[in-house]
């Protein structure tokens, strides 16, 4: 067992995370926090953000600085480690890590998720420049321009309706002529009179210069092959929450999201899951901080032994 024994260990340096450590440090609470990437998650790639109260608009970098600057000044240590598990010893919980193990009396897992990606080489370029994972964070950016979404699912479907109010136009790329999507979503996106579908069709290129100006399809049956100008393209193809470590000590829904609700509290006893990584509606900036709260106060209690 190691040295240090925290109160608390967040697993996950995005905005819940970090949230978590803000409201744990604020309880008095000893806070380790291990980031195996760059602090501020999934925003630290957003060009700007313009949902999160307080702020017109603040870029995805400037954002994550803030929050980070907060937790640290407050008192939360931080680690750069990849978390590999999570180990019961007696009272106390063991978090595994590529590095070293870490000790504490709570666990919240803050890991966030990752949204499948095109695969395409250009993709990682045009990121917060024209290429976007989440329609509602950055639709308004697009108003009256030309967007792709890629994907079939209630996702994409539920993206290209939520676009097609606000954009001049939505071209839905999709690899086959039938939707995974549910038939209600299919049938509110056909209702609308500027939506265009490349179906049986996949994505071959992603062009620009400094930002995203068209994509380039091709269609599987007849072999046609397209340049698309768009300014913005909203991959929605899935997402993979990254929670395998943890499936033998909490349990996962079927599609690897932690199951907590509300409270989040998982099916261990002192383990929390906040954020984008546990099974939950509306996978947001301002949930995820609220989930930060939650789950460092319920956290908290644990600590102490109250619950
Ligand atoms: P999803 O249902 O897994 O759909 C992913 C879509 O992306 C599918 O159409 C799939 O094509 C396509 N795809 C996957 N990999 C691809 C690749 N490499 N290249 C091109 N296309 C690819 O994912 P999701 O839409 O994010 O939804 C996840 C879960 O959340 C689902 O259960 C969904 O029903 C649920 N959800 C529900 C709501 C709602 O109820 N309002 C809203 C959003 C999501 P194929 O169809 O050909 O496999």
């Amino acid at each position: 067992m190691s040295e240090n024994i925290y109160d608390i260990i967040i697993i996950g340096g995005g905005c819940a995370g970090l949230t978590a450590s803000v409201y744990a440090r604020r309880a008095g609470k000893t806070v380790l926090l291990l980031e195996n990437n760059s602090f501020g998650g999934q925003i630290s790639l957003s060009d700007g953000v313009e949902n999160f109260p307080g702020f017109m608009n603040i870029s995805g970098v400037e954002l994550s600085d803030r929050l980070h600057t907060q937790a640290t000044a407050l008192g939360t240590e931080t680690v750069f480690d990849t978390a590999t598990g999570i180990k019961e010893s007696g009272a106390y919980k063991t978090v595994t890590a590529e590095y070293g193990e870490y000790t504490g009396r709570a666990v919240i897992i803050a890991g966030g998720l990752r949204h499948r990606k095109t695969g395409l080489a250009e993709e990682d370029k045009f990121i917060g420049k024209g290429v976007s994972y989440c329609a509602v964070c950055d639709g308004a950016f697009y108003k009256n321009k030309g967007v792709a979404v890629l994907g079939g699912g209630n996702t994409a479907l539920g993206d290209a309706a939520f676009l097609a109010d606000m954009c001049e136009s939505v071209t839905v790329i999709h690899r086959r002529s039938e939707f995974r999507a549910d038939k209600s979503t299919v049938l509110k996106l056909k209702g609308k009179s500027n939506v265009n579908y490349e179906l049986d069709s996949v994505l071959t290129a992603i062009n620009g210069e400094n930002s995203l100006t068209s994509v380039g399809v091709e269609n599987t049956v007849t072999g046609e092959k397209k340049e698309i100008p768009v300014s913005g393209l909203f991959v929605a193809i899935g997402q993979l929450p990254q929670n395998g470590a943890y499936k033998d000590i909490v349990e996962l829904d079927e599609y690897g999201y932690i199951k907590a609700g509300e409270d989040c509290r998982t099916s261990r006893a002192g383990i929390f899951a906040a954020g984008d990584c546990r099974t939950k509606e509306l996978r947001q900036l301002v949930t995820a901080a609220a989930d930060g709260a939650v789950a460092a106060t319920n956290a908290c209690s644990y600590a102490d032994g109250v619950e």
